[in-house]
C-alpha cells in the first residue's frame, strides 16, 4: 500500500506513521518527493490494514499498489530515481556512459582503456575482476588483483568503477573497491546475492537474465530495494530467442516499457545484446533514441587480443565515433550526455 501523508509532514509525523505500518507487520519505506511524502507499506497485508492506516491523523489517503513489484513501481514513486556516483550520473535527463573491457587483464591494459574511454566522454569504467564464463576452462578474471587495478585506474582517471560481484561472500570485498556493483545476467535470480547487495549502500547495476520476463526482472530489483538499497540501475542486455544471427536479441521496447512502470534508471548493454562489434554503434544510438538513461559498452585498446568477448568489443576509435553519434541523438531529445 502507498500511505500518502498530509502535506509537509514533520519528522515526528513520519515516524508515527512508520510505527503504525510496522505495527501491522509490514516494512515501511519512506519516500520523500518534492510534492508529497509517502510511506510504502510492503509485506503480507492482513484484512483491515488499509482502514487502520487511513484512520491515522497524519494520513491523507491509502492506495493499493497494483504492481507486484512495490518499491520499484512508478505508483510508489512518480519522480525518476537518479543514480549519481563520482562523475557518473544516470537519469534525470542525463545519459551516463560506462565503458571499458569485458575483463581486467593487466595494469597496462586497464589503465590505457580507462584513459581512452574517458577521453571519448565515458564517466564510468567497466571491467570484470570476477568473470562468470560459460566454460569452466575460460579465463575467470584476475579476482582481487583485478579489483586493485580498477581502483588504480579510478585513482588515475577519476572514473567511477563498475564491476561484477558473483557471490554473497565477495560482496564486502567488491564493495570496498567498486563504485557500482554489477549483478550479472546469470545471477539475476540469485536471491541470496540480491539480498547481500541490498545491504550495501552503493548503487547496483542489475542485468536482466537472458530468459527473464520484465516482471521477473523488476521483482529481482525489488529484492535489492526491499533491503533498503534505493540505488538500483536496471540493465537490458539482450534475451535468448530462436534467433542466431546475433549472440542475444536486444529488445529495445524494454526501455520505454520500463520507463512507464518504474522510476529506476534504465541502461542498455548493446555489446552483450548483439555480440557483434559492428552492430554496437547503431544499437547504442537506438538505445538513446528509445529513452535509456545510460549505456554500458565494451571497449578494449586491442579487441582482437581481448581475453574475453573480443568479437563484441569496440576499438577506442569506434567508441569515440559512437559517442559522437549518441550525443547528437541525446541532444535532439533535449538530454545531455
Ligand atoms: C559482462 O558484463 O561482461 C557480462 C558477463 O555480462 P552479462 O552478465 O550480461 O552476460
Ligand atoms: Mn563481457
Amino acid at each position: 500500500m502507498i500511505v500518502v501523508l498530509k502535506p509537509a509532514p514533520t519528522a515526528e509525523m513520519i515516524q508515527r506513521v512508520v510505527q503504525r505500518v510496522e505495527g501491522l507487520g509490514l516494512k515501511a519505506h519512506v519516500i520523500v518527493g518534492t510534492e508529497r511524502t509517502v510511506v510504502a507499506a510492503v509485506g503480507n497485508e492482513r484484512n483491515g490494514a488499509q482502514q487502520e492506516l487511513e484512520s491515522c491523523d497524519e494520513v491523507e489517503k491509502v492506495l493499493p499498489i497494483l504492481a507486484p513489484y512495490k518499491i520499484a513501481s512508478r505508483e510508489t514513486r512518480t519522480e525518476p530515481t537518479v543514480v549519481k556516483t563520482g562523475p557518473l550520473t544516470l537519469g534525470g535527463g542525463h545519459i551516463g556512459v560506462i565503458a571499458g573491457p569485458c575483463s581486467v587483464e593487466d595494469e597496462a591494459q586497464i589503465l590505457l582503456a580507462a584513459e581512452q574511454v574517458k577521453a571519448a566522454g565515458a564517466t564510468g569504467l567497466r571491467g570484470g575482476a570476477f568473470k562468470p564464463r560459460t566454460s569452466p576452462y575460460s579465463f575467470h578474471g584476475l579476482k582481487d588483483k583485478g579489483l586493485e587495478l580498477l581502483a588504480l585506474a579510478r585513482e588515475k582517471t577519476g572514473l567511477a568503477v563498475v564491476t561484477e560481484v558473483m557471490t554473497p561472500q565477495h560482496v564486502e570485498l567488491v564493495a570496498e573497491y567498486a563504485d557500482v556493483l554489477q549483478i550479472g545476467a546469470r545471477n539475476m535470480q540469485n536471491y541470496h546475492l540480491l539480498w547481500a547487495v541490498g545491504e550495501v549502500r552503493k548503487p547496483v547495476l542489475l542485468k536482466r537474465g537472458p530468459s527473464a520476463t520484465i516482471e521477473e526482472f523488476l521483482l529481482a530489483a525489488e529484492y535489492i530495494l526491499d533491503q533498503g538499497n534505493t540505488q538500483v540501475i536496471l540493465c537490458e542486455r539482450g534475451i535468448r530467442t530462436f534467433e542466431s544471427h546475433t549472440r542475444f536479441t536486444l529488445p529495445l521496447a524494454t526501455v520505454p516499457y520500463l520507463k512507464e512502470r518504474t522510476h529506476l534508471p534504465v541502461v542498455v548493454d548493446p555489446s552483450h545484446g548483439t555480440g557483434i562489434a559492428s552492430l554496437v554503434p547503431a544499437m547504442s544510438a537506438a538505445s538513446v533514441a528509445a529513452g535509456c538513461d545510460g549505456l554500458i559498452i565494451e571497449v578494449h585498446p586491442d579487441p582482437s587480443h581481448a581475453m574475453s568477448d573480443g568479437a563484441q568489443t569496440l576499438t577506442p576509435a569506434a567508441f569515440e565515433a559512437t559517442m559522437a553519434t549518441c550525443r547528437l541523438v541525446a541532444n535532439a531529445l533535449g538530454k545531455t550526455m
